[in-house]
């Protein structure tokens, strides 16, 4: 059975895991000092570099790489890590699953495990104690929400503070090739910066052509893929419409759709998390789900979870309302 069809929160099912600590040991200090360069060094970069490359230090070849790197990497991330790894809205066959894996990592946002338990932990706990980015940790005034939009967005990252995998990802640390791709996650990871380069500077054979193509395609590439998924986290329980019922503060907010390939609306994600499709209203665009639909046809992904409309249209709210309504 489905752990959410008995409305136990996803990830924390079964007795044995109740025992278990939230939290794996804190992460290293190493590890915490490259979190940081990760998440603070790409703005940094922008202030810096954009005003000394205006109008010489951006070529079409860097553009078109950034487009194509940017589609590979949220791929790997919406359509693998969070709706095949984390909740199973469908299964693939292991070619395209490896193909996922590999391409989420490049998306710089850690193994497949340590996603997947944080991502699970955040469903199972959403917008309450143990949830570990949550806007509303702080409380609901201003000046709370100002912190807590903080903290969901990067401050969780930069604590040192590790989800339980054994807890929250027992199926994933026991899947092989998941657990070599996530030991490959470093080198991966570097693949996704510096390919970029590679390709620049040969295609324009000057070192200029492997900077800029490392710039716009390597780093300020994942910084937007970064802050795009982070939103998800952050805007997306606070701003936007609550058209479904769902335990916590989860919104749709239609402007990052796009940029999201449709994780933005989060709302209808909460409300039933084990949909392959979280755009399930008229109009909304899903493009993760659209190239789920292209993998089914091929015959590459089976058992698709599409929306169940029973479970959905038990849940409507009367009245869209905002966040604020609920919070106090
Ligand atoms: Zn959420
Ligand atoms: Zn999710």
């Amino acid at each position: 059975m489905n752990p959410s069809d008995t409305g136990r929160p996803e990830g924390d099912a079964g007795a044995a895991a109740e025992v278990k600590p939230l939290l794996d040991a804190p992460q290293t200090p190493a590890a915490a000092v490259v979190m940081w360069i990760f998440v603070v060094g790409p703005v940094i970069c922008l202030i810096v570099v954009v005003p000394l490359v205006w109008g010489w230090g951006l070529s079409a070849l860097d553009v078109g790489m950034a487009v194509a790197a940017y589609l590979v990497s949220i791929v790997g991330l919406t359509v693998g890590y969070h709706r095949l790894f984390t909740h199973r809205s469908f299964k693939a066959k292991r070619g395209l699953r490896i193909a996922l894996a590999v391409a989420g990592s490049l998306g710089v946002e850690g193994s497949p495990v340590q996603w997947v338990a944080n991502h699970r932990r955040h469903h199972a706990f959403a917008d309450r104690e143990g949830d570990p980015h949550s806007p509303w940790r702080f409380g609901t005034d201003t000046r709370a929400l100002l912190k807590g939009l903080l903290h969901a967005h990067v401050g969780w990252m930069l604590k040192r503070e590790l989800s339980n995998r054994a807890r929250f990802a027992p199926d994933i640390a026991a899947d092989r090739d998941l657990r070599l791709i996530g030991r490959l996650f470093g080198p991966l990871a570097a693949v996704s910066l510096l390919a970029p380069a590679l390709v620049g500077g040969l295609v324009t054979g000057t070192w200029t052509g492997a900077l800029t193509g490392f710039f716009w395609a390597g780093v300020m590439r994942m910084a937007l893929l970064h802050h795009v998924t982070w939103s998800v986290n952050s805007v997306c329980h606070v701003a936007g419409r609550r058209p479904f019922a769902s335990r916590d503060k989860a919104t749709n907010f239609w402007p990052l759709a796009l940029l999201s390939f449709g994780e933005s609306w989060h709302n209808s994600h909460h409300a039933d998390p084990t949909g392959a499709r979280h755009g399930v209203l008229p109009g909304q665009l899903d493009p993760a789900a659209r190239l789920i639909r292209v993998f089914e046809k091929l015959g590459w992904v089976h058992d698709v979870r599409w929306p169940n409309p029973d479970r959905l249209s038990a849940r409507p709210l009367p009245e869209p309302s905002g966040p604020h309504e609920s919070a106090a």
